[in-house]
């Protein structure tokens, strides 16, 4: 454990020295100016000191910062030497448990340091937060803070805002809170540059002496310190900072200070604490007394208080000698703090006195605010007077006047990007507005028809719409020209963009829009090897594939199990040998390809059940040929586009592949689009590659974008509307896909402008109206070879293969037809078994047994003549039963008999 004990002896106790009382204090480690303080105010009080008067001595420890354990030590330490009261020290946890132990054994506790609510033995010589709380509010008030922004360091400080946020109504004030760098470990910019686009104007900085001017600085370079910003600063030390950098800068910085460095008091004490860094160097001497921070002047008020305290306690009171472990307290600890705040001292600080609630309330504060000539004080708070400000307040900002607009005159800036600004074609010279046209010209001229103002255009001949330059903080093109005052009114494609909105203000959209991708027509692709089999769809392919085999399978066995197709072969002869039948396994895959493709066969099925599966089978190819000859010639007559990609997300992702180049307008919105979609992955990657190879895909305007997409094999990233335009005048290129956004084009105006709600409502009727929709036919359709392009509805020209929801149906017909069959070649044959089994009275089951026998068990297609053995009548029976003659045969009866 580092920590040293010093002792101190007052100069008066040289000789007969009298008994000393024992103040501590624990000090963060490099405290030396602290520590200085709390020496100085200790010898201020020894040397007041008259005859048997006790004498102060102090005992000074050092803990690291945060060091709960060491701060115990310490303190423990500093009971057990018999300290009357203990000065605490800054650091958070370590003056947390420096205060439980002081509580635990009733010493009193000096707090020099902000605490939210002292709790215990402590005495707070910090000003009450509840009562700085009013001046924050009052200093706001008088400062006309309506809506603005709170940026806070840590939980401290948000306790303090917290306070002062329960004083305003949210529905009358708009107060954003924002913590300044969570985790970027001194990087505030990200939290400022937020402020900054959401053009906030009016800050209240609450944040550690430590970091406040670097906070400052970083506010500066990202824009945030202009004539435009007011910042209220609640440290009240503000004024020992170097501020030198921000004096110019036209920002009204107000803060408060406790201590007034220009008084003798504060000098003199400035120069005790600073003088071994004086006599190094002597220009200190004159800024010592600036340096002075407040926890310094109040750890000398403190001890000095205390003093004068001690000498109202009876002589002989006894120092405590407490011991940490035991649970003793120290009887006279509540006696000392009652007196001492039931005092009045006038301290470096100002009069030093308590409320009936142990705060410090009653107090004065100055009012200062950084000038050219540095830190100038411009009023005071009391606690009984309030706000006294010496200077004018600064005017409240104009409220918006709605002013008319008649016989003002406005320059209004344009690009010559077409159709919204171009040079017109003229034999004789032109002058003035008269040398441009264009939608942007017109519309101006719509608005002042309306409004009565007049205008005069100027050029922007690099066709730059404005892009915030984060090197020099400031807007380039037109935006810029508009901040500076160049032009009064910026016209032309100009996105509406969150950016911009915090520059400058944008009237109603007078054109919405969104981006897409510009690129050549698809050209129609070459006939494929197998283009035939393009009318239908694969799964319909499969599907006929297994109608043939399945149809021809059932045929096969239908026939073979219906009576009616075995036949005689020889008809002329009554009583055949053997029968046979057509329907092998070959004639009906022949007999089934013959209809399938509209040729037939010789081969006629008999049977009922045979016939019926054929006409199934001859209708379905009747509608699947008519389907294919009608499709096909649909395929035939319409070309198939050859589109290598059909939206944003497959040209991303083919673009390397096929050797697609893509980019957009350099810096304008478009691109600006691609770099803030983090959270979409192919914009992301299109955005790298755009910056990978931004000296070749980028481009400065649309007309060199859209020449190249029409030259070369490159997709160029533009608005829907500037796409339209240029379709209806190159007929080569198209739009791919759909809009990627949704968005709208403005007129810009200065921040606050008077005029932008009448020119809003000026654009909105001219919407109402439709003049900005004949506007637009005129400029995209009508004028400078527009309409030129034929419109062309691409999808419903492009053939589609049928698929199995087009031609389902017969197939299903065909499967029924099929099974129906089967149940038909059922009834047939039991109707043939039967009449049979009468004719031979044999058992129906024995002859039914017997023929599904033969179907099963022989292969061939000759089936011998059942013959009856038991009863010689019934020999020809199964050549008469059925065995009819085929229609139209005659049979020579001489031929017959033999
Ligand atoms: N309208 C865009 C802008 O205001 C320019 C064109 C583009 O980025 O596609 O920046």
């Amino acid at each position: 454990m580092t920590s040293r004990v010093l002792l101190i002896l007052s100069v008066l106790m040289c000789c007969c020295k009298p008994e000393t009382l024992k103040i501590g204090a624990i000090f963060d480690i490099e405290a030396e100016v602290k520590e200085k303080a709390f020496q100085l105010a200790i010898d201020a009080v020894n040397t007041k000191r008259t005859g048997d008067e006790r004498y102060l001595e102090g005992l000074v420890e050092y803990v690291p910062c945060d060091n709960p354990f060491k701060a115990m030590v310490a303190t423990c330490r500093l009971v057990s030497n018999g300290v009357v009261a203990i000065l605490g020290p800054s650091s958070q946890d370590n003056a947390q448990m420096v205060q439980t132990i002081c509580d635990d054994k009733d010493v009193p506790l000096l707090d020099a340091r902000w605490v939210g609510r002292p709790k215990g033995p402590t005495i707070s010589f910090y000003p009450h937060q509840g009562v700085l709380t009013r001046v924050y509010m009052e200093v706001l008030d008088a400062w006309n803070f309506q809506d603005f922004v709170v940026l806070y360091e840590n939980d401290d400080s948000l306790k303090r805002m917290g306070e002062l946020l329960k004083g305003y109504d949210s529905k009358e004030h708009q107060i954003v809170v924002r913590q300044l760098d969570k985790y970027q470990n001194g990087n505030y910019r990200p939290t400022l540059k937020e402020v900054w686009r959401s053009g906030a104007t009016h800050f209240v900085l609450d944040c550690s002496t430590e970091i406040l001017e670097e906070v400052l600085l970083q506010a500066q370079q990202v824009g945030l310190m202009t004539n435009k910003q007011f910042y209220f600063i609640t440290n009240l030390d503000m004024h020992t900072l170097n501020l030198t950098p921000f004096q110019y800068a036209e920002t009204n910085i107000t803060g408060m200070r406790f201590i007034n460095p220009d008084t003798q008091q504060i000098r003199t004490m400035g120069f005790e604490l600073y003088k071994n860094e004086i006599n190094k160097d002597i220009h200190l001497s004159f800024i010592a007394a600036w340096k002075l921070q407040l926890e310094t002047a109040l750890i000398f008020d403190a001890v000095t208080m205390f003093g004068e305290a001690l000498s109202n306690l009876p002589k002989n009171f006894a120092s405590p000698i407490l011991d940490c472990q035991s649970a003793q307290t120290w009887m006279y600890g509540t006696t000392l703090i009652n007196l001492i705040k039931g005092i009045k001292y006038p301290g470096l600080t100002g009069l030093i006195q308590f409320d009936t609630t142990g705060f410090r309330s009653a107090f004065g504060l100055e009012i200062i605010e950084l000038k050219e000539g540095g830190i100038t004080r411009t009023g005071n708070w009391s606690y009984s007077e309030g706000l006294n400000i010496s200077r004018e307040y600064p005017p409240a900002p104009p409220p918006p006047v709605e002013g008319s607009l008649v016989n003002k005159t406005f320059v209004v800036i344009t690009c010559l990007t077409e159709p919204y600004g171009m040079r017109k074609e003229s034999s004789v010279p032109l002058h003035g507005n008269e040398r441009y046209e264009g939608f942007g010209i017109d519309l101006i001229a719509e608005l002042s028809k309306e409004l009565g103002f007049n205008y005069t255009f100027i050029i922007r001949e690099d066709k730059k719409n404005g892009e915030y330059d984060e090197t020099t903080n400031e807007w380039n093109g037109m935006i810029g020209d508009v901040i500076n005052k160049k032009a009064d009114l910026a016209i032309t494609d100009l996105t509406i963009t969150s950016e911009r909105e915090a520059a400058v203000d944008f009237t109603t959209t007078f054109m919405s829009l969104g981006i897409s991708i510009l690129y050549q027509k698809p050209k129609k692709a070459p006939p494929s090897f197998f283009s035939f089999a393009d009318p239908f769809a694969v799964g319909v392919w499969k599907l006929l594939a297994a109608a043939f085999f399945g149809v021809s399978i059932a045929l096969f066995l239908l026939g073979r199990i219906s009576p009616s197709e075995w036949h005689n072969p020889y008809p002329c002869i009554d009583e055949p040998e053997y029968l046979v039948n057509q329907l092998s396994l070959r004639n009906c895959f022949w007999f089934m390809t013959g209809s399938l493709m509209q040729q037939g066969s010789e081969i006629a099925p008999i049977a009922i059940s045979t016939r019926m599966v054929a006409g199934m089978w001859w209708f379905f190819t009747l509608i699947m040929v008519s389907s294919y000859t009608a499709n096909l010639a649909a395929f035939l007559t319409t070309e198939s586009p050859d589109r290598p990609f059909k939206d944003v997300f497959e040209l991303a992702d083919v673009a390397e592949k096929k050797g697609i180049q893509f980019g957009a307008k350099i810096n304008g919105s478009t691109e600006k689009f691609f770099r803030d979609s983090k959270h979409i992955e192919a914009y992301q990657k299109i955005y790298q590659y755009m910056k990978d190879h931004e000296d070749d895909v980028m481009v400065k305007d649309n007309n060199l974008g859209v020449v190249k997409a029409e030259t070369k094999n490159y997709a160029f990233f533009m608005e829907t509307t500037s796409i339209e335009y240029e379709t209806q005048r190159r007929c080569s290129l198209t739009s791919v896909g759909n809009s990627l956004d949704e968005k709208g084009y403005g007129i810009a105006m200065r921040k606050n402008s008077p005029y932008r709600r009448a020119l809003s409502t000026t654009i909105l009727k001219l919407h109402e109206e439709g003049v900005i929709a004949k506007l637009k036919r005129k400029w995209w359709e009508e004028r400078r070879g527009g309409g030129q392009c034929p419109d062309e509805d691409e999808k419903s020209t492009e053939a589609t293969p049928l698929n199995l929801k087009n031609v389902g149906g017969v197939f299903w017909v065909t499967i029924i037809g099929t099974l129906l069959s089967c149940v038909m070649v059922l009834i047939e044959l039991s109707l043939h078994i039967f009449k049979r089994s009468l004719l031979t009275k044999q058992s129906f089951k024995l002859m039914l047994m017997e023929e599904l026998r033969f179907y099963f068990k022989t292969s061939g297609m000759v089936k011998p003549v059942f013959h009856n053995h038991s009863g010689g009548s019934s020999d020809k029976t199964e050549s008469r039963l059925g065995q009819r003659r085929p229609y139209g045969f005659i049979c020579d009866e001489h031929l017959t008999q033999s």
